[in-house]
């Protein structure tokens, strides 16, 4: 924990922002969705295992979690190509959907799986994201967002850096000498 903290130049969003903000969404869920027969938790590996299983865990109406893996092509701190390598164990036909994804720059992975998943007539389709930096013209359309943060590469709570950093319990911005390297 110390050697990986000095790669850190500093926490954006502490362990208990997080925590109290998860909670408001999942109130914000429950309401939203109380009227539906069940909902479809989707979390998005490898970075959204956290927020999923905390986000869940949080839920007063019936859901049913399962998750999807994907993975880009391309350099390690920019999006390359998007590919499923795991795909949903059920079909979505007639099921109301939330996709989990840990965060969202440009937009571009969150909106191939928007249209991947539409394409497959769900009852409804929304999305729930931790973190979005903060661009213009952003490409994906977000239902549930927690937080806001600069651009900057950030790891913690779900994301790494080539596969470190992933289980820090807060979100924290990567020194850019560490990414650089
Ligand atoms: P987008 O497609 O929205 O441009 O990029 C989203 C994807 O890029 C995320 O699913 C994530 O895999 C990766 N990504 C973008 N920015 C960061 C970041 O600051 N930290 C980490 N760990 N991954 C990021």
């Amino acid at each position: 924990m110390n050697t990986t903290n000095t790669d850190l130049a500093r926490i954006l969003v502490t362990r208990e922002a997080i925590q109290t903000r998860v909670g408001e969404i999942a109130r914000q869920i429950d309401h939203d969705y109380r009227d539906a027969s069940r909902l479809l938790v989707v979390g998005i590996l490898r970075g959204a295992f956290i927020f999923t299983a905390d986000l869940t865990r949080q839920l007063a109406i019936p859901h049913i979690v399962d998750f999807m893996a994907l993975t880009t092509y391309g350099k390690r701190t920019t999006v390359g190509e998007v590919r499923v390598v795991m795909d949903l164990r059920e079909p979505i036909e007639n099921e109301h959907v939330l996709l989990v994804e840990d965060i969202v720059d440009g937009g571009h992975t969150l909106s191939y799986l928007q249209r991947m998943l539409a394409d497959r007539n769900p009852a409804s389709l929304r999305t729930c994201v931790m973190v979005r930096k903060r661009r213009e013209n952003a490409l994906a359309r977000i239902d549930y967002l927690g937080f806001e943060i600069p651009d900057a590469w950030v790891v913690g709570y779900g994301l790494d850096y080539a596969d470190r950093y992933r289980t820090l319990p807060f979100i924290a911005e990567l020194k850019p000498e560490v990414y650089r390297k």
